[in-house]
């Protein structure tokens, strides 16, 4: 019965991360565990990295929030030799009990580590919610991207903008409670970008629509290979992309759009004396709903546009200019909440 109520819970989610934390949550039940860690594997050109996607301790209940540490795999000899081994092992000493999650290809995406204070047995209903999980896992990675790209898709970032302006709004709310104007001036902020590809319509009316999908293709790649493993890039639609990440300021954020706007226009695309794009980008404020940011980003890819394509531009950095003139949203977003 527990078994079945397990599955329940773990069936029950709907994205990644909340799958995850259920797992790990019901494995809890099943065995007995001081602490139970769920690292997921990263491979890219500088190794294979553990990202922390669950870190739950047992006694309080307690799941560990962001930010998710990260690690070298080989800084814990112990979850090397598992993920080397592809098997599940118990280390007496150290009183671990590391499980690999390997998927359909044999590869092991995930580290299951479990600290107790006595040996944990071996247990099939492990094995049964690893392969629940691992179903769930494809079920939910499949719906939330784009076939042609790969890309995480638009219902995604619907999500995961609605996510990161509810954190923004809680933790404001605790500043404002602490009073901690230390800590708000050391806070990272979010940034997000509209990119679109310049006479993108005229690739496809020279070379063909399937032309134009390679192209789609190849820029995603360049852009992937471009940003940092933790920013998050979409395909929002067409030939428009939207990217989000953390910066420490507007500065930082410009550079992280030019340097993707430098790459596509670097790059030798077959046929093409090259492909150029144009971004608008915005800072995710506290204050802001979803779609005052992207349209205040898509504002920005506008004026873009208008003025020669094939560069970023700022949204705020506009409006100081007087090159934009800020709408009202902000000051009516109390407003408009309370109808
Ligand atoms: P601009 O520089 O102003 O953006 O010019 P543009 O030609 O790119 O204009 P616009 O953004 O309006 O046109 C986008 C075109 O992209 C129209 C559509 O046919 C094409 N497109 C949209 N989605 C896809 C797709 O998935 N594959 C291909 N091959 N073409 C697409
Ligand atoms: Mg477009
Ligand atoms: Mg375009």
């Amino acid at each position: 019965m527990e078994i079945l109520e397990s599955i329940v819970e773990v069936t029950a989610q709907r994205d990644r991360e909340s799958l995850e934390a259920s797992l790990v949550m019901a494995l809890a039940e099943l065995v007995e565990a001081d602490s139970i860690r769920l690292f997921n594997v990263r491979q890219d050109a500088t190794g294979i990295t553990l990202v922390t996607s669950v870190d739950y301790q047992v006694a309080t209940q307690k799941l560990r929030d962001e930010p998710k540490p990260e690690q070298p795999l080989a800084d814990d000899p112990l979850l090397q030799q598992v993920y080397q081994d592809k098997a599940s092992r118990f280390f007496a000493e150290q009183r671990r009990y590391v499980q690999p999650v390997v998927n359909e290809l044999d590869q092991v995406i995930a580290l299951l580590d479990l600290s107790g204070s006595k040996e944990i047995p071996p247990d099939a209903r492990l094995d049964i919610l690893l392969k629940i999980y691992l179903n769930y896992l494809r079920l939910i990675e499949e719906s939330t991207r784009d076939t042609l790209t790969g890309l995480l898709n638009r219902k995604t970032f619907d999500t995961c903008l609605h996510q990161i302006l509810q954190r923004q709004k809680q933790e404001a709310l605790k500043q404002q409670q602490d009073n901690d104007r230390r800590h708000s001036a050391q806070q990272h902020g979010h940034w997000l970008a509209v990119a679109d590809i310049d006479h993108f319509k005229h690739i496809n009316d020279t070379f063909g629509h399937l032309f134009g999908d390679e192209v789609l293709v190849l820029i995603t790649r360049i852009m992937c290979d471009t940003l940092r493993t933790t920013d998050k890039l979409f395909r929002f639609g067409g030939e428009e992309f939207i990217i989000l990440l953390t910066a420490d300021n507007a500065r930082g954020a410009a550079t992280a759009f030019e340097r993707l706007r430098q790459k596509v226009a670097d790059y030798p695309f077959p046929q093409l004396d090259r492909v150029t794009i144009s971004l608008g980008f915005v800072r995710v404020g506290a204050q802001d709903v979803p779609a005052t940011v992207v349209g205040h980003a898509d504002q920005a890819l506008y004026y873009a546009k208008e003025h020669g394509r094939n560069q970023v531009c700022s949204y705020d950095e506009l409006v100081a200019a007087g090159k934009l003139t800020a709408d009202k949203d902000t000051l009516d977003e109390a407003d408009v909440e309370l109808f």
